[in-house]
């Protein structure tokens, strides 16, 4: 049987990180309850009770919301699809946001897994990137969560930075380490036009990253987190004792999910979708919608494409060579691409 996965966007941020040019708003907290009402309107609107074996609430910063706001969407999932009891829930969570008291309201309400915005351990780099939390903020999420109940926790890290030394990454490292979470992602730093670091990078008013740095930096990732016992299943994902992120595997097997949210893209009934963009629009669609627009859309939606059998296949073959644990398998593709497809081909 084939599960779906659903990914629910929270565009909210308290301020913007300089690298950031995700979907995300800093002024517009005012409109989270309402938000959160056309959420649930998507939900109820796209359910059809299929299997779910992941839900991840993404952003932003999904911890902007009070738990009993995330114990309603998850009411709503469970009212309108068929949500596994080990069903991985994941909430990105931003160390700086959550109060000691709000984790075990958050276990509660039935949240599982965390991945927790922490990107760097030196108090410089965080300023440089105007994270809003500090390194005692991280380590005191890790131990509060942990004291919560969660025992599923993932870390982000960046590297490849402009003016970051060996010797920072190293500390990062050990750093993010120390803290023994169970999964760890590391990206390379990608400037993305528009964002202010892109701007100080193009201004010479910082250095431009060095890319055989970067390339350093990425050996000596991989080897420390083989020598911590931790499983790279992805180019840029490790984990330990299995815990590998369940809903990313689910991206990387090209296999259906659905985009909930302002700006979320979905992949479902051979369609990419893609949701419009700001908070208050999307607000506005849903709380006009009486239904009937074709599955999987919504008034809500932006736009479709429908993408053929051979894009299908060419996606799951690129994506699938991410994969170092799970790879990729001829068994995997009649999952991705359809049975009568592959007997089409003679497979
Ligand atoms: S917390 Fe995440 S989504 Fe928000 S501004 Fe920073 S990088 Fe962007």
């Amino acid at each position: 049987m084939q599960f779906l996965s659903l990914y629910l966007h929270i565009p909210f941020c308290r301020t913007r990180c300089t690298y950031c040019a995700f979907n995300t708003y800093t002024d517009q907290a005012d409109l989270i309850n309402a938000y959160v009402q056309a959420l649930c309107m998507e939900i109820r609107l796209l359910g059809r009770g299929d299997p779910v074996h992941t839900v991840y609430f993404g952003g932003g910063t999904p911890s902007l919301l009070s738990a009993s706001q995330v114990a309603q969407i998850l009411a709503t999932v469970g009212q309108h699809f068929s949500l596994l009891p080990e069903a991985e829930i994941t909430l990105e969570a931003n160390p700086g946001t959550v109060r000691p008291g709000d984790w075990a309201p958050f276990r509660a309400a039935g949240v599982n897994r965390l991945s927790l915005g922490f990107q760097s351990a030196i108090a410089g780099e965080l300023a440089l990137f105007a994270r809003d939390h500090t390194l005692d903020e991280v380590t005191r999420a890790v131990e509060d969560a942990r004291s919560a109940g969660f025992d599923n926790l993932s870390l982000d890290l960046m590297y490849g930075t402009p003016g970051q030394s060996l010797k920072d990454w190293r500390h990062s490292l050990a750093f993010a380490l120390d803290l023994a979470p169970q999964h760890l992602s590391a990206y390379a730093l990608s400037l993305e036009p528009g964002t202010s670091l892109w701007r100080q990078v193009r201004d010479g008013r910082l250095p431009t990253p060095d890319d055989e740095l970067a390339a350093e930096m990425y050996t000596e990732l991989t080897e420390a987190l083989a020598g911590a016992g931790f499983v790279q299943y992805e180019i840029s994902n490790w984990a330990r004792g299995e815990r590998y992120a369940c809903h990313n595997l689910q991206y990387w097997r090209n296999l259906p999910y659905l985009g909930l949210g302002a700006g979320a893209h979905g992949y479902i009934a051979g369609q990419r979708t893609v949701n419009v963009m700001r908070p208050e629009i999307y607000i506005r669609c849903l709380s006009g919608d009486q239904g009937g627009y074709p599955y999987p859309t919504t008034a809500a939606t932006q736009s479709t494409e429908r993408i053929s059998r051979e894009d299908a296949m060419f996606e799951t073959i690129m994506t699938g060579l991410r994969l170092m644990v799970h790879g990729l398998s001829e068994a995997a593709l009649p999952l991705a691409l359809g049975k009568a497809w592959m007997n089409a081909m003679g497979r």
